[in-house]
């Protein structure tokens, strides 16, 4: 069984995509003015412009940690705090970001199954939050769209939260790392996902979808702007090659591109779905709605799958010895790999 490997570990285990390299092989040229004061970065923001429709300020950054943490920082004084899931990357994967770059902002942690909080857990934990100066003052609640379950929130999911929010003065961000798999994912628009709902800044993933490493902070709304310029700079993600940057989210955005590598990842992990959903060995923990598959595998399939070249996030067993695993297929994956995915599956789950 001499195979190839096949990285389903994350999606940032591909590189990235052609056009993403065109544009910024094409961008190289010539010399602009530094610091995104140049025509590939007002390319960017007038592209975001029309796939959100709408008036918004568009800020490039490397990672989606400082696309989070600086977003947040921002909304969200030292003395507040940042409502959002237990499992959120914000908590569990950016080592204190988001607490750093605010001075001190502090996670207000909610439970939820699936990956999501909900509205009346928001109301709840605000109806007690807050109001006198021994405790943090809540200033934002930020959700993730794909969750860190791989589902996504629906429509009225996302209003219902907004409107929260809202009522109590608290500004909404989304962490939007997979943001268009879930537009695909959910058939809306960009701006049916996130203003028309509330949604008052968004981390725009690309990273994971086909940029070299490019992000954008979105604001739709430019009273939270604010300090938002001085902050980039202080962390050090004010590119003074901007344009390179900005070109990786032009070659992005073009011709839908960026929809359309979403669709191949989705597609992927739902022919995987369909492959293994009523095989034994393996159980589906979560609605698979975009590129991410939570996983229970007996220990025959988790073998089966190793010795076929499988790589992928262990996260432990359960008492019957079952492990779980995250699976996520990137915009590269092929038909041959999914059905070998599924193949491996079934021959571990045969044997027992
Ligand atoms: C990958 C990811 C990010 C961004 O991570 P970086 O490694 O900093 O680019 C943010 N949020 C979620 C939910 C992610 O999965």
């Amino acid at each position: 069984m001499s195979q190839q490997m096949v990285n389903f570990a994350s999606d940032n285990a591909s590189g990235a995509a052609p056009e993403v390299l065109e544009a910024v092989f094409a961008a190289n040229d010539g010399r602009t003015m530094p610091y995104g004061n140049d025509h590939h970065t007002e390319a960017t923001s007038q592209r975001l412009a029309e796939v959100f429709e709408c008036a918004l300020t568009a800020f490039p950054v490397a990672t989606g940690t400082a696309a989070n943490a600086l977003a947040l920082a921002t909304v969200t004084p030292s003395h507040g705090s940042v409502i959002c899931h237990r499992h959120a990357h914000i908590e569990v994967s950016e080592c204190g970001a988001p607490e750093f770059f605010s001075g001190g902002g502090k996670l207000a942690l909610l439970d939820g199954a699936d990956g999501r909080i909900d509205a009346a857990s928001l109301a709840a934990s605000l109806a007690t939050a807050g109001g006198s100066v021994h405790s943090v003052q809540p200033a934002a609640v930020s959700i993730t769209q794909l969750t860190e379950a791989g589902t996504t929130y629906s429509v009225d999911q996302i209003r219902a939260i907004c409107e929260v929010a809202h009522d109590h003065g608290l500004v909404v961000h989304m962490d939007g790392a997979r943001f268009a798999n879930a537009v695909v994912s959910l058939g809306v628009t960009p701006a049916e996902m996130t203003w028309k709902l509330g949604v008052d800044v968004l981390s725009f993933g690309a990273t994971k979808n086909g940029a070299l490493s490019a992000e954008a902070v979105i604001f739709f709304n430019r009273q939270h702007v604010d300090s938002f310029e001085f902050k980039r700079k202080r962390s050090g993600h004010l590119f003074s090659k901007m344009r390179l940057l900005s070109a990786q989210l032009n070659g992005y955005l073009e011709n839908d591109n960026w929809l359309r590598y979403a669709a191949a990842a989705n597609a992927a992990a739902a022919r995987i779905v369909d492959g293994i959903a009523n095989l034994p060995g393996v159980t589906i923990k979560h609605q698979v709605d975009g590129n991410q598959l939570f996983l229970l595998l007996s220990p025959g399939v988790l073998k089966a799958l190793l010795d076929d070249g499988f790589q992928f996030y262990q996260r432990g067993a359960d008492a019957d010895g079952r492990v779980h695993a995250r699976v996520v297929t990137p915009f590269t994956t092929t038909i041959e790999e999914t059905d070998r995915f599924v193949a491996a599956v079934r021959r571990g789950g045969s044997n027992g």
